[in-house]
């Protein structure tokens, strides 16, 4: 990724963000327990930055994006948004605290967070077209109307490399590489500063992601936006993003630079992920880490360390004493007891 984009300045601050479910249970639906989906996480995003957010299926990191774009009631925390300002200088404005916007503010401020969704079949409306589907934020917002619609419109296709010739088509008439180009061209309308990309190549053929992916980070630096890039594969992870969190059961274990996670992983779950990617290089071995048995259940987690039933390096204290999400480095945020003395497998060396 290219850092000229970024600044300085946090676009986005998380504080011990959380997202509880409550469980229901018997003829007077008491509430027998609660659901951590995301279980007080803290992180930050630049302006112009790209942050990965990373783990297994279940393990809460489209509930953490939703949350954080306030698509979702956190239970706890503070989300702030850094606004831009409303004059052509376009500094930075006032923090909002997206957990206790009103919906009123929350309208405004969908002009400046965007989301992209995983599918591209499901996302769209199928009964509108696509000039409907890219420039429905544009009326919503008042933003333009008429020939200044119509143009907005045409110069949004073009910029995600679709004709504007196809602009009264439906979305059964494109691919799924197209539909999901419609899609972010309809995520760019408002000219967002954060775009929150929820597993945005998942559902597209290999070939097709890199061409999506490519787009993405050319927009990223034609137009400044910043990313919040959600995702299982750290291979699209790596390939797109400044910085990666790594989620594990509503908690993250480690957030650092993109290119440390896989030279020098903190934890031992990163560790685990980083084996399991394939490399194209039969000179390039390294031994896979199969973890032992599933992802334990968000309603009922283990003691002490969520992870220390699949952990080769646990110890009794993994078993009874919760480690803390701490600094072990400058800037790279561990959640674990032997951060300092275990020497990881890294995917390749730096
Ligand atoms: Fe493994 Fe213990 Fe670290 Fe948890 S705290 S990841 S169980 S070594």
């Amino acid at each position: 990724m290219d850092k000229k984009t970024q600044t300085n300045t946090n676009l986005l601050d998380v504080t011990d963000l959380q997202k509880y479910y409550p469980v229901h249970k018997g003829v007077f639906r008491s509430v027998v327990g609660q659901v951590k989906a995301v279980d007080s996480i803290n992180l930050s995003i630049k302006k112009g930055e790209s942050l990965g957010l990373v783990g297994e299926s279940g393990c809460g990191k489209t509930t953490a994006g939703r949350t954080i774009m306030g698509l979702i009631k956190a239970t706890g925390g503070d989300v702030h948004f850094q606004r831009r300002k409303a004059d052509a200088a376009g500094g930075p404005g006032e923090a909002i605290n997206i957990t206790k916007a009103s919906p009123d503010l929350m309208k405004t401020l969908r002009t400046e967070m965007q989301i992209i969704f995983q599918d591209p079949y499901s996302s769209l409306n199928p009964r509108m077209t696509i000039d409907e589907i890219i420039g429905e934020g544009l009326r919503v917002h008042g933003v333009a109307r008429g020939r200044d619609w119509v143009d907005r419109v045409r110069e949004l296709l073009e910029l995600v490399g679709l004709s504007p010739d196809h602009m009264k088509r439906f979305p059964h008439q494109f691919s799924g590489g197209q539909r999901q180009r419609i899609a972010i061209a309809r995520a760019l309308a408002l000219r967002p500063q954060l775009v929150v990309a929820d597993e945005p190549v998942s559902a597209l053929d290999v070939s097709i992601q890199a061409q999506v992916l490519n787009l993405l980070q050319d927009l990223q630096e034609q137009l400044g936006l910043t990313y919040l890039f959600i995702s299982h594969d750290l291979s699209v992870i790596k390939y797109i993003t400044d910085r990666v969190a790594v989620m594990y059961l509503g908690k993250i274990v480690e957030l650092t630079d993109t290119d440390a996670l896989f030279s020098k992983p903190g934890h031992p779950y990163t560790e685990a992920l980083l084996s399991a990617i394939q490399v194209p290089d039969p000179d390039h071995r390294i031994q896979q880490i199969l973890l032992d048995g599933d992802v334990p259940s968000p309603l009922n987690p283990p003691t002490g360390c969520y992870f220390h039933p699949r952990c080769r390096y646990r110890q009794d204290q993994c078993r009874n004493e919760q480690p803390a999400y701490r600094e072990v480095e400058a800037g790279h945020f561990v959640t674990c007891h032997l951060s300092e003395t275990l020497s990881l497998q890294p995917l390749y060396q730096s």
